[in-house]
């Protein structure tokens, strides 16, 4: 395991491992990782893409479950003359990314000794995290909004966890499950910084798979994803593995898009109430969504929103595809399409990734 500190993402104040907000000031935190600790060797420079090769990227000794997520296909398909590649993070067990981050955070309770853990959904999380607990022998206690999808309440049950139904969205529920860890020393799950770790791998596995794409797509709720995948494509700059950066492009919804408003305008990040279709990515109030507003600075990135007939149009347009995908998992693809409808020089001779972020 690599040398870290936890460390709040405002004021810097070191926190202990089990900690998930600032004691001082209530920011997030950011594992500060020492890079002089990581050796990079051969094995890694394989083209292989496998969670466990990755494990020396993570702040944890080691997997504590036979999880089976990551290692999901880059797959090419045309949209008119122009060529673009899927990144399938439908594949994961429970049908999204969110896999990715729930073992690497449920590995982590373990290690510190954590018998329950607690979580805010709008569903896919939820069902990562009852998953992940149930093949790691611990509890755990989902805070989840009345209106969420029943479907996706189902499967968490189904996974064996306790369900806590909250009159209001997804950030109550999050006030609540935190409330919750605080009162309960549960382990708290969710967008956090362990979390983020675990989802760097989907850069890693983009770049071992297609070497330097231009463009990534990815759709945005927390923003967990677009900071988790900068961070990896940071690492694989500093670490020689990729030679330029490229530029991210985020896509939220019009119903439900703070992130593309702050960033556009240049303004603060403001609480705007979800209204979308798109229930994966139906957040208010980003929890990365200054580290993901940093991100797309970096990267000379976009961000741009998509309306409800747009998600529709991209879910119908994937299916004809092969590719099924919920509203928030096709959302990166409307963000192509509307820029694609706009501008197709603009990705002539360019290699395009779209991430496919869930299906359920
Ligand atoms: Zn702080």
């Amino acid at each position: 395991m690599m040398d870290y500190s936890l460390r709040c993402t405002k004021c810097s104040h070191a926190e202990a491992d089990d900690a998930f907000r600032c004691s001082r000031c209530g920011s997030i935190l950011e594992v500060r990782i020492d890079y002089s600790s990581i050796m990079i060797g051969k094995a890694f420079r394989s083209r292989r893409v496998k969670n466990s090769k990755y494990l020396l990227l993570f702040p944890i000794k080691r997997f504590e479950m036979e999880g089976g997520e990551g290692g999901t296909r880059l797959v090419s398909h045309n949209i008119g003359a122009q060529k673009v590649m899927f990144k399938m993070e439908t594949e994961n067990p429970t049908g999204s990314f969110k896999d990715r981050g729930s073992a690497v955070e449920i590995s982590k309770a373990v290690e510190l000794g954590r018998n329950s853990v607690c979580c805010a959904s709008t569903g896919n999380m939820g069902m990562s995290v009852a998953r992940y607990a149930k093949l790691a022998g611990i509890s755990a206690t989902i805070f989840i909004s009345k209106d969420a999808s029943k479907e996706k309440i189902a499967r968490i049950k189904s996974y064996g966890a306790r369900l806590v139904k909250v009159d209001g969205d997804f950030n109550t529920a999050l006030r609540n499950a935190e409330a919750f860890a605080r009162k309960d020393r549960t382990f708290m799950c969710g967008d956090y910084h362990f979390r983020k770790e675990g989802q760097k791998s989907v850069a890693y596995e983009i770049i071992d798979q297609c070497g330097s794409p231009d463009f990534i797509f990815l759709p945005v709720g927390n923003a967990t994803l677009l900071s988790a995948v900068y961070k990896g494509l940071s690492e694989y700059v500093r670490f020689g593995l990729l030679d330029s950066m490229p530029r991210i492009v985020a896509v939220q919804s019009e119903k439900c898009d703070p992130l593309v408003r702050a960033y556009m305008s240049g303004r603060h990040l403001e609480y705007v109430k979800p209204k979308t279709v798109a229930d994966a990515i139906a957040v208010g109030y980003p929890t990365f969504g200054l580290e993901g507003i940093a991100a797309l600075k970096k990267t000379h990135g976009i961000a741009v929103n998509v309306s409800e007939d747009q998600l529709r149009d991209a879910i119908l347009m994937l299916e004809e595809k092969g590719i099924g995908a919920e509203a928030g998992g096709a959302a990166g693809f409307a963000g192509f399409m509307k820029f694609y409808e706009n501008d197709r020089e603009m990705f002539r001779g360019k290699k395009t990734v779209i991430v496919i972020t869930g299906n359920n």
